[in-house]
């Protein structure tokens, strides 16, 4: 995609009309979510002069990411005429949330809607807020639904519906800080930048529903506005995508966002990982681990993430162990045992605890980091691999049934870092 958009490109003009239409109901165009240049050459088109436009632009730019606001009327360096003007023909508005859970951990639950965008009905999204004692992590979702099958998966039993736009993946971010009050607070402009420390967002994972390398180029642009350090301003280094494998996506992801790389391993053999993680089958382990070996700027700084969940007696003996070491030989890595989530439907189980201790255990003794990560959320069905539509959603017995599991595997440590 490219980064500038030219208006008398009638495609682009179309898709920008649409784009209006789909987001608010007065046909303004709303201008989260186009980058910089893009910025620039709406409000061209609207009637700002050319001398102006990349000055405009970057105002906006820092009205919209940095302090969150919604109302150009507020922005107070900028000329009332010209606030007048961008009232009329933009807007900043948020989609629609149509429920909000926290969980007794603390965790948040968000569920979007969003347009049909063509043919079919309105979409929703999940995306949740895992706080921790060093950080805040926003889980965001790729697409609706997935086409991968991944079987310990439960979103992978939810078909793909569409991959969200760039907009619709930033404004998980953006409505997140919104309901977090994460934006600085509109009567201290002027004072700066909010310190780091401060923020409640501070790291995104690409690690909702969906497999971001099939939706690269919306993830890409969300991920470099995200990560623009006069907006949303978030470190690269704690923006991290997570992938189940698609090997051709995973060069790119490094050279051109330059974010951190998680790869859902979850087997040592390619039997296995051809049941566990179907995309296997085209992008077996050799060819996974040799694009991890080459993955741009890849470092003992910058190590990849080995996502690995434990199901008891398919993946989680120390044999497992001592595969996954020698797989994982010469790659600057650390891997996150993930304690499985259990869904009705499912046949598999989480490992007991014991074992996922001696499995860290053996892969820590190795030279690998391996921390055990603590389930969050599961009582509001947040928890790693749960994530569905409201569409999608459990039936009470359903919900029961899942319940009923919870309390069975209670105790078992993650989805943050022990
Ligand atoms: S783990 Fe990711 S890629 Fe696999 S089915 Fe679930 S959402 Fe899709």
């Amino acid at each position: 995609m490219p980064l500038s958009i030219d208006l008398k490109d009638s495609a682009l003009r179309a898709e920008l009309s649409a784009k209006a239409q789909s987001c608010v109901p007065d046909n303004k165009i709303n201008l989260i979510g186009l980058d910089r240049d893009e910025l620039k050459s709406v409000l061209i088109e609207a009637g700002i002069p050319e001398k102006q436009a990349r000055m405009r632009a970057s105002q906006l730019w820092q009205w919209i990411y940095w302090y969150g606001h919604q109302d150009f009327s507020a922005m107070s360096n900028i000329a009332k005429p010209l606030r007048g003007l961008l009232e009329e023909k933009f807007s900043l508005t948020r989609p629609e949330l149509i429920e909000e859970q926290s969980s007794e951990d603390g965790t948040r639950k968000w569920l979007f809607r969003f347009p049909p965008r063509g043919a079919g009905k309105p979409v929703e999204v999940e995306t949740v807020y895992i706080p921790e004692s060093d950080r805040g992590t926003l889980c965001i979702s790729s697409q609706v639904g997935c086409t991968l099958t991944c079987t310990f998966c439960h979103t992978g039993t939810q078909k793909l519906v569409r991959n969200l736009t760039a907009e619709e993946i930033l404004m998980q971010l953006i409505v997140a800080r919104d309901r977090l009050g994460d934006f600085p607070d509109k009567d201290v402009e002027g004072k700066g930048f909010v310190p780091e420390g401060d923020r409640k967002v501070t790291n995104i994972v690409m690690m909702g529903m969906g497999e971001p390398l099939y939706n690269f180029e919306n993830v890409k642009k969300a991920l470099l506005i995200a990560s623009d350090n006069e907006g949303l301003s978030l470190s690269k280094r704690r923006i991290t995508l997570s992938t189940s494998g698609v090997v051709p996506g995973i060069e790119l992801t490094g050279s051109e966002i330059g974010c951190m790389l998680a790869i859902s391993l979850h087997a040592t053999n390619d039997e296995l990982r051809d049941e566990i993680v179907p995309i296997n089958k085209k992008y077996p382990i050799k060819t996974l681990l040799d694009a991890c070996r080459n993955y741009p700027g890849v470092s003992n700084a910058k190590r990849i993430t080995f996502e690995y969940v434990m199901l008891k007696g398919v993946n989680d003996s120390l044999h497992d162990a001592k595969q996954l070491v020698q797989l994982l030989k010469g790659i600057p890595a650390k891997i996150n045992l993930i304690p499985f989530n259990p869904w009705p439907g499912s046949d598999y189980e989480c490992s007991d605890w014991d074992q996922i201790e001696k499995f860290a255990d053996f892969v820590n003794a190795n030279g690998y980091a391996s921390p055990i990560r603590k389930p969050r959320g599961r009582d509001i069905l947040a928890a790693c691999g749960q994530l569905k539509s409201e569409s999608e959603r459990l039936r009470k017995k359903e919900r029961d049934a899942l319940n009923a599991m919870h309390a069975m595997v209670s105790g078992h440590g993650a989805e943050s870092d022990t």
